[in-house]
């Protein structure tokens, strides 16, 4: 039996408006059945404050934003810190997740620095990696992948590693409504876990959460979750449907 936490992380991406996202929040909390998963509600800059404080006596369940600037304060017209985000409740940050990187090119030496951003206010990165599709189609998805880790996580000690949340989301599954199959997602899991565990040992590597994400759905999380590496997942599309989420979440 795995020790290590299992979540179910919803990026709501750039979607809902601020009563859209208050309700979605309370719907979500309506359907929540007694879990041992941790849920965790990815949401725009504008609902933090206020799903906060609807969510702030549900022990499994908190908050992710989606980005932060790397520097604490200063001159960034436009952008938000870590110790801001931490003012508001939240918990989680998502970091490098693929429309970061493929539309304000984020790339792996900047979310380091971001990752370093988040862990020193005390809170915790969802950090997302994954290849496109030529990379897929040319076999060279694990080199690619061992390329992303290394560069953004494996200048950590191993006691901040501990703190990192790993989010494996295939770009061509991104909601594409093509689903890496639970094979592929077990394969690239697996060799996530064997990277760390070459540079921090087998205790650590298995103790990291390593989430699958891109389509997953009601239909597919059973399968999904049940891989012996595939610790929950990061959910786009599905997560804007309190019943889908939860069913998702209930899918352990
Ligand atoms: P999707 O998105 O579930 O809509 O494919 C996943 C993600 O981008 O985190």
């Amino acid at each position: 039996m795995t020790k290590r936490k299992q979540i179910v992380a919803g990026n709501w991406k750039m979607n809902m408006d601020y009563e859209q996202g208050r309700d979605l929040t309370k719907a979500v909390i309506d359907g929540l059945q007694p879990s041992d998963a941790l849920v965790i509600l990815g949401t725009p800059f504008i609902h933090l404050r206020n799903v906060a404080s609807i969510i702030k006596d549900i022990s499994n369940l908190k908050l992710a934003a989606q980005n932060c600037h790397q520097e604490e304060s200063g001159a960034y017209t436009g952008e938000v810190s870590a110790s801001m985000l931490k003012s508001c409740g939240v918990e989680y940050v998502i970091l490098g997740h693929s429309e970061r990187r493929e539309y304000f090119g984020e790339k792996d030496e900047l979310i380091a620095k971001k990752i370093d951003a988040v862990l020193g206010q005390g809170m915790e990165p969802i950090y997302c990696c994954g290849e496109k599709l030529d990379v897929r189609e040319s076999g060279k998805q694990n080199e690619l992948v061992a390329e992303q880790v290394k560069t953004a996580l494996f200048h950590l000690s191993a006691e901040d590693l501990q703190k990192v949340v790993i989010a494996y989301e295939p770009v061509w599954a991104i909601g594409t409504g093509k689903t890496a199959s639970p094979a592929q997602a077990q394969e690239m899991h697996a060799h996530i876990r064997s990277l760390i565990r070459d540079q921090y040992g087998a205790e650590i590597a298995d103790s990291i959460t390593i989430l699958y994400g891109g389509s997953v759905k009601p239909g597919n999380a059973k399968e999904l979750f049940a891989n012996p590496d595939v610790d929950g997942g990061l959910i786009g599309g599905a997560s804007l449907k309190a019943a889908d989420f939860n069913a998702i979440v209930d899918s352990f």
